[in-house]
């Protein structure tokens, strides 16, 4: 096991190219970090830095606290899986899983020793003597990791590895994944630009635009507080709701969101009213996800946002309705009130109206 950290890395290629630009991150033993972007945000780039494969510009990469610049990529003991899994069709599961053994001059005891072993960890013991062709999405994926930890790495790097499946083998073989590293306790940085599988692998997400860290935190903190502006409008379907606000303490009694044609009164105390107390005077954004905002009568007293719905979709599990609230519109998921995991005081039930105003509201946006 391993813990990675990235120290004001950055790399500039030589055509000028700035793909990553003063990334800091540190990696913990034993987790599971997904790096999460558009395309060529730069994290395949940082992914190939950790791997040796790739030199920062400026900065250090340090695994295991050891700084790891000057390392070759078998001296660093990483594993990377590519996307395909990448198995040799012709050889048997066995002699996959073997391969790096052999080519690091393993005696053959010891090695189907190695072999049997890790086969036996991946629950794929009885398909030894199959090939590739022969095997399940699910077992190529495991034969795939054996092969990759039969070295016993200390850390997985990989870069998309999903991305040519189908999508009914991708959410199967994503839970399988992220459990197999986890029973593994492999600390591993995983690459996509697919905003599902980072959410629902991950310990961590780190996101990044045009090779700039723009959040880290679980799915649950990032999803709920999103660091910036960027993070805000990028994660989740539907977007967040973002509106233009001016704030107006009215102390020991509410504070007013002005949102031009229709004011918020926000109880005083109340986890939303703190949130936005001290940008007193001030015009900020505030994020508000569908699921958040619930239906109720039109003559529901409190703390309600009145609008005109323009369109229902209907998705199945959930029915969005796009709103016009004034100047703005709204997605408000149509299932009625939730309960929200808010990290700082627990679970709690929401109120009816306007459920939730969500945090770190400000008008900044990094560019
Ligand atoms: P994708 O998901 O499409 O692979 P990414 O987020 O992994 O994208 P990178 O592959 O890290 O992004 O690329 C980041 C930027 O660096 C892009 O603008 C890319 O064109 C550029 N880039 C990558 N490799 C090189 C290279 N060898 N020489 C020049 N520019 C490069």
């Amino acid at each position: 096991m391993a813990t990675v950290a990235l120290k004001d890395v950055s790399k500039v290629f030589p055509n000028g190219t700035l793909a990553v630009d003063n990334v800091n991150l540190d990696v913990n033993d034993g987790e599971f970090m997904v790096l999460l972007g558009p395309s060529g945000c730069g994290k395949s780039t940082v992914l190939r830095m950790v791997a040796g494969l790739e030199t920062p510009t400026s900065g250090a990469v340090m695994i295991d606290g050891e700084y790891a610049n000057d390392l070759t990529p078998p001296d660093r003991r990483i594993a990377m899986v590519f996307q395909d899994f990448a198995l040799y069709p012709h050889m048997t599961v066995e002699d996959n899983i073997a391969f790096p053994l052999k080519l690091a001059g393993m005696e053959s005891t010891p090695r189907e020793e190695r072999v049997a072993s890790v086969a036996t960890a991946l629950g794929i013991g009885d398909v030894l003597g199959r090939r590739p062709s022969q095997l399940s999405g699910g077992q190529r994926q495991r034969v795939a990791m054996g092969r990759a930890i039969v070295r016993r790495p200390r850390l997985f790097l990989m870069d998309e590895p999903l991305s040519n499946l189908d999508s009914g083998l991708r959410a199967e073989l994503r839970a399988e994944i992220s459990g197999l590293t986890r029973e593994l306790g492999v600390t591993t940085i995983y690459v996509t630009h697919d905003q599902a599988e980072a959410l629902t692998m991950a310990d961590r997400v780190a996101i990044m635009r045009k090779g700039v860290l723009q959040d880290v935190g679980t799915p649950t903190q990032v999803y709920g507080r999103p660091a910036t502006l960027y993070v805000a409008a990028f994660l989740g379907s539907p977007k967040m709701n973002l509106l233009e606000a001016s704030v107006y303490v009215h102390l020991d009694r509410y504070v007013a969101l002005n949102l031009g044609e229709q004011s918020l009164y926000l109880p005083w105390g109340d986890i939303r009213s703190r949130a936005v107390a001290h940008y007193h005077g001030e015009r900020i954004v505030v994020g508000m996800r569908a699921e958040a905002l619930t239906p109720v009568a039109p003559d529901a007293p409190g703390d309600v946002l009145r609008g005109r719905i323009r369109f229902l979709e209907h998705h199945g599990h959930e029915s969005l309705a796009f709103l016009d609230i004034g100047a703005t519109a709204v997605v408000v998921d149509e299932m009625g009130s939730r309960v929200v995991e808010e990290p700082d005081v627990g679970s709690r039930s929401l109120r009816r109206g306007l459920s939730q105003v969500v945090q770190r509201l400000t008008g900044r946006s990094v560019e």
